[in-house]
């Protein structure tokens, strides 16, 4: 189907449109692809990943979203196994190492964000697109960027954090269902200061380079050396829930400091020129949404919302939730 826009130039109108390139909506649309249906992701930043992301930095590359993944579903694991054979994933460490008692852990080769660009490598992606407002309209969604583009699809998938996603909702003055509202509203996330950057020497982070819970201010240390992502010495910390809520409007650089000192026990002197701080405000939810991984909003045309919340709140979720909503939206369309 083509429409024509104003200006006389003809626009497709794609079967899906997906609004978030992280983990679950790469996923969903290579699975829709894959079934001969046309796709258009929409993504906000530069880059797919979302939160498994990693920055580029001088003398190499870090992790500062999911630092490891593991496999609790055989569906997962298959996965893991296609993403290890095509050499973006490794195994980091086996079980016994995690406090949760999570198994076997996997991280991203040669970073995290390999795995999610590996994905996008054939899926048409507009980066630096913000989804800003959606239109149902004459069988078909229009949904408008910041900058006033519009790109048109059947069904629209919306894989952002739940409370960005209410967020649009809002704008778009689209109106739920008292239940569905209720629904995603009681999914909250967590947020999370990461404080990256290169070392003098290398840390004092036992082998295999993870150090879970040292104090009530650290969620967990990572030596970038020994899990294989850089070279040079470097490490990875995530501030504990308490800590960052505490500082959460703090300025970024005074947060670094404070997490540095906190750590200070098992780091050298890092190099203050290259220290990054990033606040993650939707870093994990804190709880899920029991069900089918994802939920068909009612009320207006075809509409999906899926990702963590309404799964698991970690990259296996996503996942998981990216394959199930990428079936029903498949299935409704063949009616
Ligand atoms: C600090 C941290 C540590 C973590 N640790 C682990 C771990 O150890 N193990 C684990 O399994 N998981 C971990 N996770 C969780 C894991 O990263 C997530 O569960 C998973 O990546 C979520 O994927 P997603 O696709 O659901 O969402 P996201 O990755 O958030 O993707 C959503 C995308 O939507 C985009 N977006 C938002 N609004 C708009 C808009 N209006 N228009 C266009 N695009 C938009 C965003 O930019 C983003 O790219 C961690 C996460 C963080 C932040």
């Amino acid at each position: 189907m083509f429409i024509y826009n104003f200006s006389g130039s003809i626009q497709m109108v794609k079967d899906v449109l997906i609004i978030g390139a992280g983990i679950s909506g790469l996923i969903a649309g290579r699975k829709l692809q894959e079934r001969g249906m046309t796709v258009q992701l929409l993504e906000k930043s530069r880059g797919p990943g979302g939160r498994m992301s990693t920055r580029w930095m001088e003398d190499g590359k870090i992790d500062h979203g999911a630092q490891f993944f593991s496999a609790r579903t055989s569906s997962f694991q298959e996965v893991v196994d296609e993403w290890v054979s095509l050499g973006v994933a490794k195994c980091w460490f086996g079980e016994g190492v995690r406090k949760d008692g999570g198994g076997r852990s996997y991280c991203g080769v040669p970073y995290m964000n390999a795995i999610p660009r590996l994905l996008a490598q054939e899926l048409d992606i507009k980066t630096h697109w913000t989804a800003e407002r959606l239109v149902f309209q004459e069988g078909v969604w229009h949904v408008s960027s910041k900058e006033g583009e519009i790109v048109k699809g059947r069904s629209l998938l919306i894989t952002s954090p739940v409370p960005q996603t209410l967020a649009i909702l809002e704008r778009s003055s689209l109106s739920l269902s008292h239940e569905d509202e209720v629904l995603l509203s009681s999914i909250k996330y967590g947020s999370c200061f990461a404080v990256f950057g290169w070392l003098d020497k290398a840390p004092a982070i036992p082998a295999p380079g993870l150090l879970e819970q040292p104090n009530e201010d650290i969620a967990r240390i990572i030596d970038n050396v020994q899990k294989g992502i850089t070279t040079r010495p470097s490490v990875t910390i995530h501030a504990s829930a308490s800590f960052t809520s505490r500082h959460l409007d703090e300025e970024r650089v005074v947060v670094g400091e404070r997490l540095l000192e906190a750590a200070a026990e098992y780091l050298s002197s890092m190099d203050r020129e290259t220290m990054r701080v990033h606040r993650w405000l939707y870093s994990r939810p804190k709880q899920t949404v029991d069900g089918d991984g994802f939920l068909q909003l009612k009320g207006s045309g075809p509409l999906y919302v899926a990702g963590d919340g309404f799964a698991s709140p970690t990259v296996e979720g996503a996942v998981l939730s990216g394959l199930s909503v990428a079936d029903v939206i498949y299935a409704d369309t063949q009616d």
